[in-house]
């Protein structure tokens, strides 16, 4: 079987948008709602400037460059353009009265072929045409001034939208780990870590990348591309139509595009995924890969995955290489086509030259979104996967849920008097539903009482533990802690009261001293040393570099199993906890660590109600009382001597265990 550590999912992608998906984005967005307003506003501005660009390109030329037809100036013929000179002002009066055969004049405008003007000197040409220098001077300060105010909005739009995208991202992969922290232990076993993992890191990402790509595409590029369809249909429809000439082809191929970069898309998902796995999976088994000489065959399985990543990537830049420079093509047709049809119809007078330049201007910028739309699809389209499957975890309500009215804890040893620390009451409990893992379990621990648990491999030992510590809850019965059930008391305060010692001892990466103070943080310096010292600590602190201040690796893997279970034992400790649960380590230490556990074990167990899960029969001969367990149902109990002279199950296991 392959094991799925969750990335296999990762194939799967969405629609580019999906309305309910976004509406359950809505809240995390409501926050930075204004911030994102003004990006958009921002956004829009830009386009808006962009969108002036070209036009003034056009008024500098038509109206300063080559003068535009107008009809209300006399002395235009369509044949014979004539530069117009205003007489009323004076100094255009003085170059007029200087060349009278070039001048037509008919007051107050002088007229001169536009062919003419090469003809007057050089001096006089600047000083005829002042107003018109002065004018393209105007257009280009104000070109310059649209250009700056673009960087600076473009600065503002960027930084507002990456802040906002990026505290979006912040805010949602807190949330999603406080979820995830709060899930049951039954979640935990039915999805693997990997899975988890790409929840909270790549696709919380994604989501970033949505976030940002559609303000660019729907308010920038969608804009723009309207925009631009507007202003060149307001400006010569006839030439416009001739532009949108090739748009079928455009759309066509962006959509055979799109379809194509999705399906390369997804296939190099699926290969990162199997690269993902094959990962993880020789990392965690690495050991036995070695032992069994696997490192060649485990070599040419990934070689061979990594060579297909390969392929699938070549793919993805073969489609994008044709596409890129085909719709590069569609566009240089496209300014061809203006030119040819514009440039006739320049020539015939019918259209102006400024037109026909700002046409082409804006061509160019028409196909730069149209681009970046087909981009930014497949970022949509993995972006609302992600988006489903963070919703999806975040659907997920498996936890255990807190009663709705709160009780206090009580302290076991007060309670009425009784002193029942511990009883469970006709517990029945199944992880896969019908399947009983326990069956009708009745005990009861009374105060300052050890009572030992055995039973073989699989008989539910574990599973009683879990349900104590309530990482589960019966599916029939209830288990009382003071008499009182403890599904109706805070879960922290119910775990406040027991330490839990597990086979696999798990350190934080930190100092032993953190480790062990978490059960306690309040605990003083002096409790400390008392701990290190009862729980046979002293020898290994010393040992270390930085003794009690050296930093553990993630897991304590770099103490041995015995030491690790030392500084469990040290944090139980720590906490002072009114019950104590031993799940014995099974893995086999020296005698030397041996004798240490077993000291620290019976120092912590002193007056204090403990249930021991003993693996070792030889260790939990001064139990109160010994509870076999087999097949998820209590099959015996009594003291070690009373199971022993029974010769029932017990004694069955004392005699194999002594043998072996
Ligand atoms: P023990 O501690 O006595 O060895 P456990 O309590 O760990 O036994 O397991 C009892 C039974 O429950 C076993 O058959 C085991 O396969 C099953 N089991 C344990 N954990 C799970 C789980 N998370 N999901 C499904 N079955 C489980």
């Amino acid at each position: 079987m392959r094991i799925d550590y969750g990335y296999f999912e990762e194939d799967q992608l969405g629609k580019p948008y999906d309305v309910r998906l976004i509406r359950r984005l809505f809240p995390y967005v409501r926050p930075y709602g204004f911030l994102f307003l003004l990006s958009i506003g921002l956004v829009v501005a830009v386009t808006v400037l962009d969108l002036a660009l070209p036009y003034l390109t056009k008024v500098a030329i038509d109206r300063y460059i080559v003068q535009e037809i107008q009809d209300d100036k006399p002395g235009v013929s369509q044949q014979q353009r004539f530069y117009v000179a205003d007489l009323r002002i004076l100094k255009v009066e003085r170059v007029v009265s200087r060349y009278p055969s070039l001048f037509e004049v008919e007051r107050p405008y002088a007229l001169i072929l536009y062919g003419d003007l090469s003809k007057l000197g050089k001096a006089d040409l600047v000083e005829l045409r002042a107003t018109d220098y002065a004018g393209v001077a105007r257009i280009a300060a104000i070109f310059l001034g649209i250009v700056i105010c673009h960087f600076v909005f473009s600065f503002g739009h960027v930084i507002i939208m990456e802040y906002s995208g990026q505290s979006i991202m912040h805010d949602l992969r807190l949330r999603l780990f406080k979820h995830i922290q709060d899930l049951s232990a039954a979640f935990f076993t039915k999805n693997p870590v990997g899975r988890l993992v790409t929840r909270v890191t790549s696709d919380v990402q994604n989501l970033h990348e949505f976030f940002t790509s559609i303000v660019t595409v729907l308010f920038k590029d969608v804009f723009l591309v309207l925009g631009i369809t507007v202003v060149l249909l307001v400006m010569n429809w006839q030439l416009a139509l001739v532009c949108f000439l090739l748009l079928p082809f455009i759309f066509l191929a962006t959509a055979r595009f799109s379809r194509l970069a999705r399906d390369a898309f997804r296939e190099i998902r699926v290969k990162i995924a199997e690269i993902n796995s094959r990962l993880q999976e020789t990392i965690d088994g690495i050991r036995i890969i070695q032992l069994f000489l696997q490192e060649a065959r485990n070599y040419a399985r990934f070689r061979k995955l990594n060579h297909e990543n390969y392929l699938a990537g070549m793919r993805q830049i073969n489609i994008f290489a044709v596409f890129m420079p085909l719709i590069e093509l569609l566009s240089s047709v496209t300014t061809a086509l203006v030119i040819w049809y514009g440039g006739a119809r320049v020539l015939s007078d019918s259209l102006s030259l400024g037109t026909l330049v700002a046409f082409i201007y804006y061509m160019r910028m028409f196909f730069r979104p149209i681009r970046d739309i087909a981009e930014k699809y497949n970022i949509m389209q993995s972006a609302m996967a992600s988006a489903e499957r963070i919703f999806l975890l975040f659907d997920n309500q498996e936890r255990i849920r807190e009663p709705e009215t709160l009780m206090r804890m009580p302290r076991g040893a007060t309670v009425n008097g009784v002193g029942e620390t511990v009883s469970f009451d006709k517990v029945w409990f199944s992880y896969v539903a019908g399947d009983w893992v326990l069956e009708d379990i009745s005990f009861t621990v009374r105060n300052g009482e050890t009572v030992a648990i055995v039973g073989p491999t699989g008989a539910g030992k574990s599973t009683l533990i879990h349900l104590l510590e309530r990482f589960y809850d019966p599916s029939r019965g209830s288990i009382l802690v003071g008499r009182v059930d403890i599904r109706r008391v805070p879960k922290a305060s119910l775990r406040g009261s027991m330490a839990l010692i597990t086979q696999d001892v798990f350190l934080f990466a930190d100092t032993i001293r953190d480790n062990i103070t978490a059960g306690n943080p309040e605990l003083l310096p002096g409790r400390l040393k008392e701990i290190v010292a009862a729980c046979n600590l002293d020898r290994l602190i010393k040992s270390l570099p930085h003794g009690l201040d050296t930093v553990m690796t993630e897991g304590g893997r770099t103490l041995s199993s015995g030491e690790r279970q030392l500084v469990a034992f040290a944090r139980a400790l720590a906490r002072d906890p009114e019950i104590l649960i031993l799940d014995e380590a099974t893995s086999s230490v020296d005698t030397e660590t041996e004798r240490l556990i077993q000291e620290a074990t019976l120092r912590l167990m002193q007056d204090r109600t403990s249930i021991v899960v003993a693996h070792r029969l030889s260790t939990i001969r001064h139990a109160d009382r010994i509870i076999v367990l087999h097949g998820g149902r209590i099959r015996e109990t009594g003291s070690h001597d009373e199971l022993m002279a029974k010769q029932g199950l017990y004694y069955q296991l004392y005699q194999w265990q002594a043998v072996s």
